[in-house]
Protein backbone atom coordinates (compact mmCIF):
# COMPACT_ATOMS: atom_id res chain seq x y z
CA UNK A 1 0.00 0.00 0.00
CA UNK A 2 1.53 3.66 -0.73
CA UNK A 3 -0.41 6.83 0.20
CA UNK A 4 0.98 9.85 -1.43
CA UNK A 5 1.13 13.14 0.06
CA UNK A 6 -0.69 14.49 -3.23
CA UNK A 7 -1.71 13.05 -6.19
CA UNK A 8 -1.73 15.92 -8.98
CA UNK A 9 -2.02 13.77 -11.89
CA UNK A 10 -5.21 12.88 -10.84
CA UNK A 11 -6.22 16.34 -11.22
CA UNK A 12 -5.50 16.14 -15.14
CA UNK A 13 -7.10 13.04 -15.69
CA UNK A 14 -10.37 14.30 -14.24
CA UNK A 15 -10.52 17.13 -16.37
CA UNK A 16 -8.70 15.90 -19.38
CA UNK A 17 -11.45 16.74 -21.91
CA UNK A 18 -11.57 20.46 -21.07
CA UNK A 19 -7.77 20.62 -20.23
CA UNK A 20 -6.81 19.38 -23.47
CA UNK A 21 -9.88 21.72 -25.64
CA UNK A 22 -7.97 24.71 -23.40
CA UNK A 23 -4.00 23.41 -24.94
CA UNK A 24 -5.75 23.15 -28.30
CA UNK A 25 -7.83 26.51 -28.42
CA UNK A 26 -4.47 28.40 -26.91
CA UNK A 27 -2.52 26.61 -29.66
CA UNK A 28 -5.03 27.13 -32.67
CA UNK A 29 -5.32 30.87 -31.35
CA UNK A 30 -1.82 31.72 -32.50
CA UNK A 31 -1.70 34.49 -29.51
CA UNK A 32 0.94 32.97 -26.95
CA UNK A 33 1.64 36.00 -24.93
CA UNK A 34 -1.56 37.76 -23.17
CA UNK A 35 -4.41 38.02 -24.80
CA UNK A 36 -7.67 37.04 -24.77
CA UNK A 37 -7.51 34.07 -22.68
CA UNK A 38 -5.65 35.79 -19.96
CA UNK A 39 -7.93 37.96 -19.94
CA UNK A 40 -10.54 35.94 -19.54
CA UNK A 41 -9.36 34.02 -16.35
CA UNK A 42 -8.05 37.16 -14.42
CA UNK A 43 -12.05 38.29 -15.32
CA UNK A 44 -13.50 34.83 -13.58
CA UNK A 45 -10.60 34.44 -11.17
CA UNK A 46 -11.29 38.17 -9.66
CA UNK A 47 -14.66 37.48 -9.67
CA UNK A 48 -13.96 33.90 -7.94
CA UNK A 49 -12.15 35.92 -5.11
CA UNK A 50 -14.79 39.42 -5.37
CA UNK A 51 -12.40 40.99 -5.97
CA UNK A 52 -12.60 44.23 -8.57
CA UNK A 53 -9.44 43.54 -10.32
CA UNK A 54 -7.03 40.70 -10.66
CA UNK A 55 -3.41 40.37 -13.24
CA UNK A 56 -1.80 37.09 -13.75
CA UNK A 57 1.64 37.30 -13.06
CA UNK A 58 4.45 34.58 -13.88
CA UNK A 59 4.56 32.96 -10.19
CA UNK A 60 3.52 33.29 -6.69
CA UNK A 61 6.79 35.01 -6.05
CA UNK A 62 6.44 37.13 -8.30
CA UNK A 63 2.55 38.39 -7.39
CA UNK A 64 4.28 39.23 -3.64
CA UNK A 65 7.06 41.41 -5.43
CA UNK A 66 5.15 43.07 -7.53
CA UNK A 67 2.99 44.18 -5.47
CA UNK A 68 5.58 45.30 -3.01
CA UNK A 69 6.65 47.41 -5.56
CA UNK A 70 3.38 48.34 -6.86
CA UNK A 71 3.15 49.43 -3.38
CA UNK A 72 6.49 51.67 -3.20
CA UNK A 73 7.87 49.60 -1.10
CA UNK A 74 12.04 49.64 -1.80
CA UNK A 75 15.47 50.60 -0.27
CA UNK A 76 15.20 51.74 3.85
CA UNK A 77 11.71 50.33 4.60
CA UNK A 78 10.88 47.69 6.40
CA UNK A 79 7.93 45.22 6.26
CA UNK A 80 6.36 42.64 8.22
CA UNK A 81 6.42 38.73 8.00
CA UNK A 82 5.74 36.18 10.31
CA UNK A 83 8.65 34.12 11.35
CA UNK A 84 7.72 30.95 10.07
CA UNK A 85 6.75 31.99 6.06
CA UNK A 86 7.55 30.09 3.23
CA UNK A 87 11.36 31.31 1.83
CA UNK A 88 9.39 33.10 -1.06
CA UNK A 89 7.12 35.44 0.90
CA UNK A 90 10.24 36.71 2.72
CA UNK A 91 12.32 37.16 -0.51
CA UNK A 92 9.69 39.02 -2.29
CA UNK A 93 10.62 42.21 0.53
CA UNK A 94 14.35 41.16 -0.06
CA UNK A 95 13.67 41.90 -3.78
CA UNK A 96 12.18 44.99 -3.37
CA UNK A 97 15.18 46.34 -1.61
CA UNK A 98 13.53 46.67 1.79
CA UNK A 99 13.98 44.40 5.11
CA UNK A 100 11.79 41.95 6.41
CA UNK A 101 11.10 42.16 9.99
CA UNK A 102 9.74 38.84 11.56
CA UNK A 103 7.24 38.51 14.03
CA UNK A 104 6.33 35.48 15.65
CA UNK A 105 3.54 33.17 15.00
CA UNK A 106 0.38 32.23 17.15
CA UNK A 107 1.34 28.89 18.83
CA UNK A 108 -2.40 27.45 18.35
CA UNK A 109 -3.24 28.53 14.69
CA UNK A 110 0.35 29.01 13.23
CA UNK A 111 -0.25 32.63 11.35
CA UNK A 112 1.06 35.67 12.81
CA UNK A 113 0.37 36.70 16.57
CA UNK A 114 -1.50 40.26 16.13
CA UNK A 115 -0.83 40.76 19.55
CA UNK A 116 3.03 40.91 18.56
CA UNK A 117 3.19 43.50 15.42
CA UNK A 118 2.35 46.89 17.03
CA UNK A 119 5.99 46.19 18.94
CA UNK A 120 7.55 45.69 15.95
CA UNK A 121 6.48 48.40 14.16
CA UNK A 122 9.14 51.14 13.51
CA UNK A 123 8.93 54.67 11.36
CA UNK A 124 10.45 52.81 8.64
CA UNK A 125 7.88 50.20 8.39
CA UNK A 126 5.37 50.42 5.07
CA UNK A 127 3.44 47.01 5.56
CA UNK A 128 2.24 43.95 7.06
CA UNK A 129 2.42 40.54 4.94
CA UNK A 130 -0.66 38.69 6.12
CA UNK A 131 0.06 35.05 5.21
CA UNK A 132 -2.50 32.59 5.10
CA UNK A 133 -0.53 29.27 6.28
CA UNK A 134 -1.70 25.85 5.54
CA UNK A 135 -4.69 27.64 3.98
CA UNK A 136 -6.38 28.97 7.50
CA UNK A 137 -6.99 33.04 7.49
CA UNK A 138 -4.68 35.02 8.86
CA UNK A 139 -6.60 37.07 11.56
CA UNK A 140 -7.81 40.05 9.10
CA UNK A 141 -9.93 42.29 11.39
CA UNK A 142 -6.98 43.07 13.85
CA UNK A 143 -4.38 43.26 11.36
CA UNK A 144 -6.56 46.07 8.99
CA UNK A 145 -6.87 47.62 12.16
CA UNK A 146 -3.81 48.20 13.39
CA UNK A 147 -2.28 48.78 9.74
CA UNK A 148 -5.15 51.64 9.63
CA UNK A 149 -3.90 53.13 13.10
CA UNK A 150 -0.12 53.06 11.83
CA UNK A 151 -1.03 54.18 8.29
CA UNK A 152 0.82 51.03 6.42
CA UNK A 153 -0.30 48.39 3.91
CA UNK A 154 -1.64 44.93 4.37
CA UNK A 155 -0.31 42.66 1.78
CA UNK A 156 -1.95 39.25 2.07
CA UNK A 157 -0.05 36.14 1.12
CA UNK A 158 -3.06 33.67 -0.59
CA UNK A 159 -1.03 31.29 -2.19
CA UNK A 160 -2.46 28.61 0.20
CA UNK A 161 -6.00 30.33 0.50
CA UNK A 162 -7.79 29.88 -2.85
CA UNK A 163 -11.27 29.70 -2.06
CA UNK A 164 -10.85 29.99 1.99
CA UNK A 165 -12.95 32.30 3.82
CA UNK A 166 -12.50 34.76 6.52
CA UNK A 167 -15.64 36.47 7.97
CA UNK A 168 -17.91 34.53 5.24
CA UNK A 169 -15.88 36.45 2.14
CA UNK A 170 -13.49 34.97 -0.24
CA UNK A 171 -9.77 36.10 0.56
CA UNK A 172 -9.24 38.16 -2.24
CA UNK A 173 -9.61 41.63 -1.31
CA UNK A 174 -9.86 42.20 2.39
CA UNK A 175 -6.36 43.56 2.39
CA UNK A 176 -4.55 46.36 -0.07
CA UNK A 177 -3.25 43.61 -2.16
CA UNK A 178 -3.39 40.05 -2.05
CA UNK A 179 -0.64 37.35 -4.25
CA UNK A 180 -1.31 34.06 -5.37
CA UNK A 181 0.54 31.14 -6.75
CA UNK A 182 -0.79 28.78 -8.97
CA UNK A 183 2.67 25.94 -8.29
CA UNK A 184 0.74 22.42 -9.76
CA UNK A 185 0.70 21.76 -6.20
CA UNK A 186 -1.99 24.95 -4.80
CA UNK A 187 -5.55 24.44 -4.59
CA UNK A 188 -5.75 25.46 -7.79
CA UNK A 189 -2.40 24.99 -9.52
CA UNK A 190 -1.39 25.28 -13.27
CA UNK A 191 0.38 22.79 -15.18
CA UNK A 192 3.47 24.98 -14.29
CA UNK A 193 4.29 28.46 -13.07
CA UNK A 194 2.12 30.77 -12.29
CA UNK A 195 0.62 33.97 -10.15
CA UNK A 196 -1.60 36.50 -10.17
CA UNK A 197 -2.33 39.81 -7.84
CA UNK A 198 -5.87 40.24 -6.96
CA UNK A 199 -7.28 43.86 -5.43
CA UNK A 200 -9.89 46.30 -5.43
CA UNK A 201 -7.72 49.57 -5.89
CA UNK A 202 -7.42 50.01 -9.34
CA UNK A 203 -4.68 52.39 -9.48
CA UNK A 204 -2.42 49.28 -7.40
CA UNK A 205 -4.23 46.83 -10.39
CA UNK A 206 -2.46 48.85 -13.07
CA UNK A 207 0.96 49.69 -11.87
CA UNK A 208 1.02 45.72 -11.79
CA UNK A 209 -0.11 45.42 -15.12
CA UNK A 210 2.72 47.64 -16.02
CA UNK A 211 5.02 46.31 -14.13
CA UNK A 212 5.12 42.86 -15.25
CA UNK A 213 4.96 44.03 -18.77
CA UNK A 214 8.51 45.87 -18.85
CA UNK A 215 6.91 48.77 -16.83
CA UNK A 216 4.73 49.51 -20.50
CA UNK A 217 1.70 50.36 -21.25
CA UNK A 218 1.68 51.49 -24.57
CA UNK A 219 4.34 49.41 -26.75
CA UNK A 220 7.71 50.41 -26.86
CA UNK A 221 6.72 53.12 -24.61
CA UNK A 222 8.63 52.69 -20.93
CA UNK A 223 7.33 54.44 -17.41
CA UNK A 224 9.64 52.48 -15.33
CA UNK A 225 11.80 49.86 -15.15
CA UNK A 226 9.68 47.03 -15.07
CA UNK A 227 10.01 43.00 -15.32
CA UNK A 228 9.00 40.59 -17.63
CA UNK A 229 6.46 38.54 -15.72
CA UNK A 230 3.68 37.57 -17.32
CA UNK A 231 0.84 35.16 -16.61
CA UNK A 232 1.35 32.66 -19.74
CA UNK A 233 -1.61 32.25 -21.37
CA UNK A 234 -1.26 27.87 -21.91
CA UNK A 235 -1.27 27.86 -17.87
CA UNK A 236 -4.07 31.28 -18.16
CA UNK A 237 -6.42 28.25 -20.02
CA UNK A 238 -5.73 25.61 -18.08
CA UNK A 239 -6.91 27.80 -14.61
CA UNK A 240 -10.05 28.44 -16.28
CA UNK A 241 -10.93 24.77 -16.69
CA UNK A 242 -9.64 24.16 -13.40
CA UNK A 243 -11.31 27.04 -11.77
CA UNK A 244 -14.75 25.60 -11.80
CA UNK A 245 -13.36 22.62 -10.09
CA UNK A 246 -12.25 24.31 -7.23
CA UNK A 247 -15.21 24.60 -4.71
CA UNK A 248 -15.49 21.07 -5.17
CA UNK A 249 -12.43 19.89 -4.75
CA UNK A 250 -11.95 22.52 -1.93
CA UNK A 251 -14.86 20.50 -0.25
CA UNK A 252 -13.35 17.40 -0.46
CA UNK A 253 -10.36 18.41 1.24
CA UNK A 254 -12.20 19.92 4.18
CA UNK A 255 -14.32 16.97 4.41
CA UNK A 256 -10.67 14.60 4.76
CA UNK A 257 -9.87 17.40 7.04
CA UNK A 258 -12.85 16.85 9.52
CA UNK A 259 -12.69 13.02 9.29
CA UNK A 260 -8.57 14.05 9.95
CA UNK A 261 -9.84 16.33 13.33
CA UNK A 262 -12.28 13.43 14.23
CA UNK A 263 -10.85 10.31 14.08
CA UNK A 264 -7.36 12.14 15.98
CA UNK A 265 -9.15 14.22 18.61
CA UNK A 266 -8.37 13.32 22.08
CA UNK A 267 -5.00 11.70 21.25
CA UNK A 268 -3.06 13.52 23.18
CA UNK A 269 0.19 12.70 21.75
CA UNK A 270 0.32 15.09 19.09
CA UNK A 271 -1.62 18.49 18.33
CA UNK A 272 -4.07 19.06 15.96
CA UNK A 273 -4.55 22.04 13.44
CA UNK A 274 -6.93 25.17 15.19
CA UNK A 275 -8.98 26.46 13.55
CA UNK A 276 -10.73 29.84 14.13
CA UNK A 277 -14.32 30.42 14.55
CA UNK A 278 -14.49 32.86 11.81
CA UNK A 279 -12.79 31.12 9.45
CA UNK A 280 -13.09 28.38 6.20
CA UNK A 281 -9.52 26.95 5.79
CA UNK A 282 -8.76 25.91 2.26
CA UNK A 283 -7.15 22.85 3.76
CA UNK A 284 -4.19 23.28 1.07
CA UNK A 285 -1.98 21.51 4.48
CA UNK A 286 -3.36 19.40 7.46
CA UNK A 287 -0.50 19.72 9.50
CA UNK A 288 -0.09 18.12 13.27
CA UNK A 289 2.63 18.59 15.55
CA UNK A 290 4.68 15.60 17.48
CA UNK A 291 7.98 15.86 19.87
CA UNK A 292 9.66 12.77 17.84
CA UNK A 293 8.57 14.78 14.43
CA UNK A 294 11.07 12.83 12.65
CA UNK A 295 10.63 9.40 13.41
CA UNK A 296 6.70 9.40 13.45
CA UNK A 297 7.48 10.41 9.71
CA UNK A 298 10.06 7.56 8.97
CA UNK A 299 7.14 5.19 10.37
CA UNK A 300 4.44 6.43 8.60
CA UNK A 301 7.03 5.83 5.19
CA UNK A 302 7.39 2.40 6.28
CA UNK A 303 3.67 1.99 6.06
CA UNK A 304 3.76 3.62 2.85
CA UNK A 305 2.27 6.74 3.60
CA UNK A 306 4.02 9.99 2.39
CA UNK A 307 4.14 13.17 4.57
CA UNK A 308 5.90 15.99 3.97
CA UNK A 309 7.36 18.85 6.24
CA UNK A 310 6.05 22.46 5.70
CA UNK A 311 9.04 24.11 6.41
CA UNK A 312 11.67 22.39 8.12
CA UNK A 313 14.22 25.46 8.67
CA UNK A 314 12.69 28.65 9.22
CA UNK A 315 13.29 31.78 6.63
CA UNK A 316 15.46 33.41 9.86
CA UNK A 317 18.47 30.26 9.57
CA UNK A 318 18.52 29.64 6.29
CA UNK A 319 21.96 30.73 4.81
CA UNK A 320 20.21 33.06 2.37
CA UNK A 321 19.74 35.57 5.79
CA UNK A 322 22.95 34.33 7.38
CA UNK A 323 24.24 36.41 10.06
CA UNK A 324 20.89 38.95 10.39
CA UNK A 325 19.41 37.50 13.72
CA UNK A 326 21.18 36.04 16.77
CA UNK A 327 20.57 32.26 17.86
CA UNK A 328 17.91 31.43 19.44
CA UNK A 329 15.77 34.46 18.03
CA UNK A 330 12.20 33.37 16.86
CA UNK A 331 12.14 30.06 18.90
CA UNK A 332 8.37 29.65 18.07
CA UNK A 333 9.13 29.36 14.33
CA UNK A 334 12.40 27.38 15.35
CA UNK A 335 9.48 24.83 17.33
CA UNK A 336 7.49 24.76 14.46
CA UNK A 337 10.07 23.51 12.01
CA UNK A 338 11.22 20.78 14.10
CA UNK A 339 7.68 19.73 15.66
CA UNK A 340 5.00 19.81 12.04
CA UNK A 341 4.47 17.22 10.07
CA UNK A 342 2.18 17.54 7.01
CA UNK A 343 -0.31 14.53 6.70
CA UNK A 344 -1.36 13.70 3.12
CA UNK A 345 -4.36 15.72 1.76
CA UNK A 346 -6.17 16.29 -1.47
CA UNK A 347 -9.25 16.52 -3.31
CA UNK A 348 -8.14 12.47 -5.09
CA UNK A 349 -7.11 11.34 -1.66
CA UNK A 350 -9.87 8.36 -0.88
CA UNK A 351 -11.82 8.16 2.19
CA UNK A 352 -10.80 5.10 3.48
CA UNK A 353 -6.66 6.56 2.79
CA UNK A 354 -8.05 8.99 5.32
CA UNK A 355 -8.96 6.31 7.60
CA UNK A 356 -5.98 4.50 6.99
CA UNK A 357 -3.64 6.77 7.95
CA UNK A 358 -5.42 8.58 11.37
CA UNK A 359 -5.08 4.34 12.62
CA UNK A 360 -1.34 3.82 11.48
CA UNK A 361 -0.48 7.61 12.76
CA UNK A 362 -2.47 6.01 16.17
CA UNK A 363 -0.52 2.71 16.35
CA UNK A 364 2.59 3.92 15.17
CA UNK A 365 2.46 7.36 17.79
CA UNK A 366 1.90 4.63 20.78
CA UNK A 367 5.36 3.13 20.07
CA UNK A 368 7.30 5.93 19.99
CA UNK A 369 6.70 6.69 23.89
CA UNK A 370 6.58 10.64 23.10
CA UNK A 371 5.61 13.02 26.24
CA UNK A 372 2.60 14.21 26.18
CA UNK A 373 2.10 17.79 24.36
CA UNK A 374 0.62 20.90 25.93
CA UNK A 375 -2.59 21.90 23.87
C1 LIG B 1 3.88 28.57 -3.07
C2 LIG B 1 4.05 29.74 -2.19
C3 LIG B 1 4.63 30.94 -2.64
C4 LIG B 1 5.36 31.08 -3.94
O1 LIG B 1 4.73 30.69 -5.06
P1 LIG B 1 5.55 30.33 -6.40
O2 LIG B 1 4.46 30.30 -7.41
O3 LIG B 1 6.20 29.01 -6.16
O4 LIG B 1 6.53 31.42 -6.64
C5 LIG B 1 4.62 32.03 -1.80
N1 LIG B 1 4.11 31.96 -0.56
C6 LIG B 1 3.57 30.82 -0.08
C7 LIG B 1 3.02 30.82 1.29
C8 LIG B 1 3.54 29.68 -0.87
O5 LIG B 1 3.00 28.56 -0.36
Amino acid sequence: MRIPFLNIHAAYVELQPQINAAFERVAQSGSYVLGSEVEAFEAEFADYCGASHAVGVASGLDALHLSMRALGIGPGDEVIVPSNAYIATWLSITRAGARPVPVEPNAATYNIDVDLIEAAITSRTKAIVALHLYGQPADLDPILGIAKRHGLYVVEDAAQAHGATYRERRIGAHGHVVAWSFYPSKNLGAMGDAGAVTTDDPTLAEKIRILRNYGSKVRYLNEVCGFNSRLDPMQAAILRAKLHKLNEWNARRAAHASTYLRLLQGENQFVLPRVLECCAPAWHIFAVRHHKRDELRSALLEHGIETLIHYPVPPHRQDAYRGEWEAGSFPIASMLADEVLSLPIGPHMTNDAVETVCSVLKSVTKSLHSPVLEK
